[in-house]
């Protein structure tokens, strides 16, 4: 997304900005979730995820709702009492809008370009919960996507594609992911129009992403709190005007998540259950284990040793004899290793050693000599 394209650069924001930013982008006001409190159990939850008009826990009667601002507030300055509120950023977008200036005169970028940023945000959310799927420090990923305006939506629909696109790349099948229109009334105060990439989660379908038409609207709200202009000079026309801003807006725990899920299975091998996740190889953190077939065999460890040795380097291998093979195996089908290379008696004598794939549970022998190539070949490394 951001070092493979020549129209998108990264940045690295504060987390902590003037609240004015925050004023202008319309968080102080309108950043909240309606919220409601059940008399009974005195649980509080959001109200857009009730199915019902009585408390999901207790069915106890609920409060009238009642506006919750998300954001987290700290103070800085060291005097007592005379300190000021500050804000822990909610989303990353902001501190790209608040650069752009910055990011103009110094990337002398043209449209369309984009603003990619990495990082944390924080959110006071009512309820956590469904595992890393929502917390109050989440990582984000956010791409904001300068245009022309008039040529907003043909990279609306460019970026929805794209990160589909991304996800397919990461592994996950197409069929968990989909991709649904906000209705007007669900729209975020900036947007013009919002998709969600949802992917089937244990707990239904919901959002990986979110991806908007911001339209002009940040561009032209921080100049009003600030008085520094954030306009666009175009050579070709000599026109000065304020570009539309398309948004990818993505959860890294969320995809990671999402990644973890899609890649779990289950099968039966001689009548016992085997759970292998089938991370695809660029994303599986260990790409090949070596397991000597008996570790009380000086030989054989010290064979398999020189062949981790040999093959490591490019990416990560392990060494492991703590258990049985049948055992090795199955821990690293568990954590989604795509290979294993197992030396025993008999690759003392011809120098070959057994190459298991993860998924089909396939052994072929290999030469020793060749090893590094062919696991080059199929990790594509
Ligand atoms: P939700 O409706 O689930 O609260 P949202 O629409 O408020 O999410 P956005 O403001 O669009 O979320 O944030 C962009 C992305 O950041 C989301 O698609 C999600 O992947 C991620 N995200 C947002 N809030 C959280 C959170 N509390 N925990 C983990 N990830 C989050």
């Amino acid at each position: 997304m951001v070092y493979q394209r020549n129209d998108v650069d990264g940045l690295d924001a504060a987390i902590l900005m003037n609240p004015e930013v925050w004023k202008a982008s319309g968080h102080v006001t309108s950043f909240a979730d309606m919220m409601v409190d059940c008399k009974e159990c005195k649980k509080r939850f959001r109200i857009d995820k009730l199915k019902e008009k009585k408390c999901p826990e207790c069915s106890g009667e609920l409060t009238d709702p009642k506006s919750f601002n998300l954001m987290f507030k700290t103070q800085v300055g060291s005097v007592e009492g005379a300190q000021q509120d500050v804000y822990l950023r909610p989303e990353t977008a902001q501190g790209i809008f608040v650069n752009f200036e910055n990011i103009l005169t110094t990337t002398r970028k043209k449209l369309p370009f984009g603003v990619a940023q990495i990082g944390k945000a924080f959110r006071n959310e009512i309820t956590t919960g469904n595992f890393t799927f929502r917390s109050r420090e989440f990582e984000q990923m956010e791409l904001e996507y300068f245009v022309r305006p008039g040529e907003d939506e043909k990279w609306y629909e460019y970026w929805l594609q794209e990160r589909l696109e991304w996800y397919y790349s990461l592994g996950i099948r197409k069929e968990s992911l989909r991709l649904r229109e906000h209705e007007k009334e669900e729209l975020a105060h900036y947007a013009k129009r919002c998709h969600d990439i949802e992917f089937m989660f244990p707990m239904g379908w919901s959002e990986l992403e979110g991806i908007a038409n911001r339209t002009d609207f940040d561009l032209k709200q921080h100049p009003q709190i600030s008085g520094r202009d954030l306009s666009y000079f175009d050579d070709a026309t000599g026109k000065r005007f304020i570009p539309y801003v398309i948004e990818p807006s993505g959860g890294v725990d969320r995809a990671v998540l999402a990644v973890l899920v899609d890649a779990y299975r289950t099968e039966v091998v001689k009548d016992r259950k085997r759970v292998f996740l089938s991370l695809s190889k660029d994303l599986a953190p260990i790409k090949v284990a070596i397991l000597p077939l008996l570790k009380n065999r000086p030989e054989i460890v010290e064979m398999a040793n020189r062949i981790l040795d040999d093959i490591r380097g490019n990416y990560r291998a392990v060494y492991d004899d703590t258990a049985a093979i049948g055992r090795l195996y199955r821990r690293q089908d568990e954590i989604g290793t795509p290979f294993c290379v197992t030396v025993d008696v008999d690759s003392l004598e011809d120098g070959k050693v057994t190459l298991r794939d993860r998924d089909t549970m396939e052994q072929d022998r290999v030469e020793v000599t060749k090893l590094k190539e062919v696991l080059g070949k199929k990790l594509g490394i």
